[in-house]
């Protein structure tokens, strides 16, 4: 492929932005290449600033579950687009938006909008935090929930990627009351409990974690997290900005039957905009500024684009039949690579939950982030560049997941199949 355009503009942007980049990840750092600028999308393709087109299953980290572009979604954009952009003041669409989720997701009796992902697990740790009058949160190694001070020990995502322990700029007084313990480890938080739970203000959880790629919880585990807390009078705290609506309408509590106290969600709700949402039980909630003491705010939050992206993709996801249509493509997708391993003798093991994918170059069960450590990272970087070359678009870590939206078809599906046989084809041979 050739990318010249992306590469000018990557040199461009690296003096005036740290790393080129808005976001860690989307520099390509530990893959080595140069990231590809996007200049639009349309259903299950991008186009990058060179006109090469690529199959997308990044989906902008998981928002874009109908695709790029969704005629409803640009619809109902454009139609709000023409009455203003932000008012800073409460409008229909919000609570239209509240509605949909409320109804979709029962254990969120009340829902707060916030900007990003970022900002719903931090304020619902505050709120946590705030309700049970703790300070102590217990987390899971390479589980990310966003980029607040407390939140970054043994973080996933591009933390993970990039191998940083943690940050500077974290005082340690912040980490000291953030225990993180292995994802899927039941006996682990049990012994944590035992010992400390009544300083335990919540567990905050990925219910199928994404950010390490993707690694499922194994049976019991939310089950484990749900008992605990009730018995110590911790919150439990799903973190479902990537699993909302995707996994499944309710999301992995629904998919997994595990009701928490509070949800976080991010991603699809906003269509593609930036928007995230924290929410839960009433009497919870209701603690939230100003029906109560604590405090959390935003300019911008509910801002009516957002908002309106969010209503018109939810309510396609409300469609009979939508999730059973995305899981078997996700299913072909997933059965496809398997088999491609297999007939290149590739060592994989291979994940999925609901239209979410991980692939791993190990010959481990992956249940943890020391399981998905052992992944070979050079095979993983020969296959995203072999894929990319073949205008298959994946994301440029080990340590993310996979996405399918109801724009790929089974042609996408049975295209990516092939270039993914061929290139671990190639990478066995080398
Ligand atoms: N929680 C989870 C589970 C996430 O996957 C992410 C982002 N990938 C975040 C929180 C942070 O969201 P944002 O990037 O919108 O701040």
């Amino acid at each position: 492929m050739d990318i010249t355009n992306s590469r000018k503009l990557f040199e461009e942007a690296r003096e005036i932005i740290p790393g080129g980049v808005n976001s860690p990840v989307r520099a390509c750092k530990s893959v080595g290449s140069a990231p590809l600028f996007i200049d639009q999308a349309q259903g299950s393709r991008i186009i990058d600033a060179d006109g090469n087109i690529y199959i997308d299953y990044v989906g902008s980290w998981g928002p874009m579950i109908l695709g790029h572009r969704h005629p409803e979604v640009i619809k109902l954009l454009e139609f709000t687009l023409t009455r203003g952009t932000s008012y800073g003041a409460p409008t229909v669409m919000e609570v239209r938006l509240a509605e949909m989720i409320i109804e979709a997701v029962p254990s969120m009796e009340m829902v707060r909008m916030v900007n990003s992902g970022t900002e719903a697990a931090m304020s619902a740790i505050r709120l946590a935090r705030g309700f049970t009058g703790r300070d102590t949160i217990i987390k899971f190694d390479g589980c990310y929930h966003g980029h607040a001070d407390s939140l970054l020990v043994e973080a996933g995502s591009g933390v993970a990627t990039l191998g940083i322990p943690g940050s500077p700029g974290v005082p340690q007084s912040f980490v000291d009351h953030t225990l993180s313990l292995p994802y899927n480890d039941i006996e682990a938080v049990k012994s944590v409990m035992d010992k400390k739970g009544d300083k335990i203000a919540c567990i905050i959880v990925e219910p199928v974690a994404g950010n390490m790629g993707c690694v499922p919880p194994v049976p019991g585990f939310l089950e484990a997290l749900r008992e605990q807390t009730q018995k110590h009078g911790s919150l439990l705290i799903f973190d479902e900005v990537m699993t909302g609506f995707r996994v499944a309408h309710g999301g992995a509590q629904a998919l997994y039957n595990i009701t928490p106290d509070l949800t976080c969600l991010a991603k699809i709700i906003g269509g593609g905009l930036p928007v995230g949402a924290y929410g839960g039980r009433r009497d919870i909630m209701e603690k939230i500024a100003p029906q109560g003491p604590v405090y959390q705010a935003g300019t911008l939050s509910g801002n009516p684009l957002a908002m309106a992206a969010g209503v018109a993709t939810l309510k396609l996801l409300k469609e009979p039949g939508f999730y059973e249509a995305l899981e078997e493509k996700a299913k072909r997708l997933a059965i496809g690579l398997q088999g491609a391993a297999v007939v290149a003798g590739i060592p994989a093991f291979f994940t999925r939950a609901g239209s979410m994918l991980g692939m791993f170059f190990t010959d481990r069960e992956v249940k943890n982030f020391d399981d998905a450590k052992t992944s070979n990272l050079e095979m993983f970087t020969a296959y995203y560049k072999g894929m990319r070359e073949k205008g298959i678009y994946l994301a440029p870590s080990q340590f993310e997941a996979g996405f399918v939206s109801s724009a790929h078809t089974n042609e996408d599906i049975d295209e990516t199949v092939r270039a993914a046989a061929e290139v671990l084809k190639c990478i066995k041979d080398e």
